[in-house]
C-alpha cells in the first residue's frame, strides 16, 4: 500500500509543465483554425479561381504545369500564414529551455520542410488530377490505390531518404547495448535490423526513440539526448517497448487501419465534390482542380473527426508495447525510472486531465504507464513468471 501523499509527490506536475503544455495545445488548435479558415476563405471568397486562371495563364495554358503552379502558390500563401505561429512554437521552447535551435537553422528546416512538402504536394495533386481525367467516374478508388503504393514506398524510405534531411544518423556503435538488443531480439524470435544514434540534441533538449521503417528499413531509433542521459538498463527498457512495437507489427496494423480511413476519405471527397458542382455550382468540373481547397477540407475534417479513435488506437498499441517491455526485461524499474525521466526532461504532463488525454494524446499519460509497471511489479513481475511468459514467444 502507499500513501496518496506519497503518489501525489511523485505523479504532481509543476506549474510551468502545465502552463507549457497548456500554450502548445493552444497553439495546434490555432494552427489546425488558421488553416480551416484559409481554405475555407479562398473556397467561398472565389480566389480559388483567381489563382487556378492566373496558374493556366503563367503556364501558357498548359494543364499539369498549370497545377503544379496553383499547389505551390496555395502552399506557399498557407505557409507564409502559419509561420508566425510556427515561430512562437521555437520561441516557447526556448523560453522553457526545451530547444537550443538557433533562429537561422530553424529557417533553413522550414525551407526545407516546405520543399519536401511540395514535391508530396505536387505529386499527390497531379496523381489526383490525372485519374479523375482519365477516369471520372471512378477516380477516387483508383487514387486511393495510388496513394497506397506512394504510402508504402514512403514508409519504407522514411528512414533513408526523408529522416536525414532533418537530422543526422549513424549506427549505433556501443556494444553493450547492441548486444542487450541482440539478446532481446533472440528471445522474442524476431529482428530488427539495426539500432541508430539519433542526432537530435543539435535542435532539442528533449529525448526520444522510434521504430522506424518497413522491411529491410526497418529500424530503432535512439536520439543522442537519451543516449547520454539513460543508464544502459533504462535504455534497453525503451529498446525494449520499441521492440514491443515491432513483434506487435504496430506499423502494418496502422497502415491498414489508415488505409481503411483513406478509403472512406476518398469516397467523401468524390461525394462532397458532386455536391459542389451538382448542387452548390461552386465548380463546373471535377477536373477543375481549383477544387482542390475542398478535398484538403474533407481530408482535414476527417482527420480532425477521427483524431480522438485515432489517438485511442495509438494509446493501446502503446500500452501494449510497453506490457512487451515490461515481459523481456528483467526488472520493470529502470522503465519507471525512464518514464520519470523523460517526462522531467520533456516537461510532459504526468497527469494530464482525462479530455486532454483523450482528445490530444498519442501515448498514455506517464502517471498510467508508471502504474501499469508498478502493478506488473507487484502482480506478475518475479523473474520466473516473466520466464515462463517469454518461453513461448
Ligand atoms: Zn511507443
Amino acid at each position: 500500500m502507499r500513501f496518496a501523499g506519497e503518489t501525489a509527490a511523485v505523479t504532481a506536475d509543476t506549474p510551468e509543465a502545465r502552463r507549457y503544455n497548456r500554450v502548445r495545445r493552444w497553439l495546434e488548435v490555432g494552427d489546425f483554425g488558421l488553416g480551416l479558415v484559409f481554405l475555407g476563405v479562398i473556397l467561398f471568397t472565389g480566389w480559388s479561381g483567381v489563382l487556378r486562371d492566373w496558374s493556366y495563364w503563367a503556364a501558357f495554358q498548359n494543364y499539369q504545369l498549370s497545377v503544379f503552379l496553383y499547389v505551390f502558390l496555395l502552399m506557399l500563401a498557407g505557409k507564409l500564414l502559419g509561420i508566425g505561429l510556427e515561430y512562437y512554437g521555437l520561441r516557447l521552447e526556448r523560453r522553457y529551455q526545451l530547444s537550443n535551435q538557433k533562429t537561422s537553422s530553424w529557417l533553413w528546416d522550414e525551407t526545407k520542410s516546405f520543399l519536401v512538402a511540395l514535391i508530396f504536394g505536387s505529386v499527390v495533386a497531379e496523381l489526383l488530377y490525372f485519374t479523375i481525367r482519365q477516369s471520372p467516374e471512378h477516380w477516387w478508388i483508383i487514387a486511393w490505390g495510388l496513394f497506397l503504393v506512394l504510402f508504402v514506398v514512403m514508409a519504407q524510405l522514411a528512414p533513408l531518404v526523408l529522416f536525414p534531411i532533418f537530422y543526422k544518423f549513424e549506427p549505433l556503435e556501443n556494444e553493450d547495448l547492441k548486444q542487450r538488443l541482440v539478446r532481446l531480439s533472440d528471445r522474442a524470435g524476431t529482428q530488427v535490423r539495426g539500432i541508430y544514434k539519433w542526432h537530435l540534441s543539435e535542435k532539442s533538449k528533449k529525448a526520444n526513440a522510434a521504430l522506424t521503417g518497413l522491411g529491410a528499413t526497418r529500424r530503432i531509433i535512439l536520439a543522442d539526448t537519451l543516449l547520454d542521459h539513460y543508464s544502459p538498463e533504462e535504455i534497453e527498457a525503451v529498446l525494449a517497448h520499441e521492440l514491443g512495437h515491432h513483434v506487435h507489427r504496430h506499423i502494418l496494423k496502422s497502415m491498414f487501419v489508415q488505409a481503411g480511413i483513406t478509403l472512406f476519405g476518398f469516397w467523401a471527397a468524390n461525394f462532397v465534390l458532386h455536391m459542389a458542382i451538382e448542387q452548390w455550382h461552386m465548380f463546373d468540373t471535377l477536373s477543375d482542380f481549383a477544387n482542390l481547397p475542398l478535398l484538403v477540407l474533407v481530408s482535414t475534417t476527417l482527420s480532425f473527426v477521427l483524431m480522438p479513435a485515432m489517438n485511442a488506437y495509438s494509446r493501446f498499441n502503446e500500452r501494449q508495447a510497453d506490457r512487451y517491455a515490461f515481459r523481456a526485461v528483467k526488472s520493470v524499474q529502470p522503465f519507471i525510472s525512464s518514464m520519470n525521466k523523460l517526462a522531467t526532461q520533456n516537461l510532459a504532463e504526468r497527469t494530464p486531465s482525462r479530455w486532454v488525454e483523450w482528445f490530444f494524446h498519442s501515448h498514455p499519460a506517464i502517471s498510467r504507464r508508471v502504474a501499469a509497471a508498478e502493478a506488473w511489479k507487484l502482480q506478475d513481475g518475479q523473474p520466473e513468471v516473466s520466464a515462463r511468459v517469454l518461453g513461448p514467444v
